[in-house]
């Protein structure tokens, strides 16, 4: 299968620990990588104000971390006769009572995907998914909390996000294994899959200059959640536009970028957005020691 190495992504890097077998090779492998990433490592991560919040987030990450283990679990022995018709009407009914507002299926694309684990415990193991039918849903943020952005108050109100979308996800997979259908939910940055990428392929928008989903709802003013299994279920429709067209006159993201991680140029010939630099972005959030989420708040879909 084609797709994405998590290794790769700067989430996994920031894990590598110096004088560790895994550090090695890593950047024996990838030596352009090592300075800039130690010097990212190496900056300070913790912001100074606001205790309670700062809380809250490491609460928030405790708790998925504890969710966890309940992302995956075997399927009941007697299945349900279900049309996939059917299941994919119930199964948008229960994502949208637990507060998914954008809901999509199909069956996703290798480059949705990521290929080899790179967080935590899994490290270089292949991916191995119950299916390539996805569930891709979003849960909205509030405007108000995430106003300040970057500031930790944001950063809480992502986390909660994230669990909104594990409870989701959560629903969604445990009633597809009670159905008797393997089944498994993404948790917070630790998915099987390029989550704004399988949004687009599910039809849930279009993917802006930013390098955020845009939805027609909420803009990306969203959390993207998904399920993943063997249960065939009826595709929605597709994506109609691979970037949204008000990206062109735009461009706010770019210009509002304190790391200049945004391209403020013109779509490449085949009509994408030159690919957000997740290597600046990620120093700007050490630096401001929180995410940052000025390209989020800024974008008209947003601000309207
Ligand atoms: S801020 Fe503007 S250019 Fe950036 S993603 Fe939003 S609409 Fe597109
Ligand atoms: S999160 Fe901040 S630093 Fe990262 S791309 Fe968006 S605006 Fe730039």
């Amino acid at each position: 299968m084609n797709g994405f190495d998590e290794r790769d992504t700067v989430f996994s890097r920031m894990e590598l620990k110096p004088g560790t077998t895994r550090y090695q090779e890593y950047y024996a492998a990838h030596p352009h990588r090592r300075a800039a990433d130690d010097a990212a490592r190496a900056a300070p991560s913790e912001h100074p104000d606001d205790p309670v919040n700062r809380r809250l987030v490491e609460a928030g990450f405790g708790l998925l971390e504890d969710l966890r283990p309940l992302a995956r679990g075997p399927a009941a022995a007697h299945g349900t006769d279900l049309s996939p018709g059917e299941a994919t009407a119930f199964l948008r009914r229960l994502a949208e009572s637990h507060g998914a507002t954008s809901f999509g299926v199909s069956a996703l694309e290798d480059l949705c995907f990521y290929t080899t684990r790179g967080r935590g415990a899994e490290y270089g193991s292949p991916v191995e998914v119950p299916g390539r039918m996805g569930i891709v849903f979003a849960v909205p943020m509030s405007r108000e909390e995430l106003a300040g952005a970057p500031s930790p108050r944001a950063s809480a109100e992502v986390v909660n996000a994230y669990l909104r979308v594990a409870l989701v996800g959560l629903v969604l997979a445990r009633c597809l294994r009670a159905w008797g259908h393997e089944a498994a939910c993404t948790m917070d940055g630790r998915a099987d899959l390029v989550l704004p990428l399988a949004a687009w392929n599910a039809g849930l928008g279009a993917m802006g200059r930013s390098g955020l989903l845009l939805t027609d709802a909420h803009g990306p003013r969203v959390r993207l959640g998904a399920v993943l299994t063997s249960l065939p279920l009826e595709p929605t429709p597709g994506p109609s536009n691979r970037t949204s067209r008000v990206c062109a006159s735009c461009g706010r993201c770019a210009r509002f970028c304190p790391a200049r991680a945004i391209d403020a140029g013109p779509p490449t010939d085949d009509g994408r957005y030159r690919p957000v630099d997740h290597d600046a972005c990620f120093a700007q959030w050490r630096r401001t020691g929180t995410d940052c989420g000025l390209c989020l708040v800024e974008c008209p879909y947003v601000i309207r």
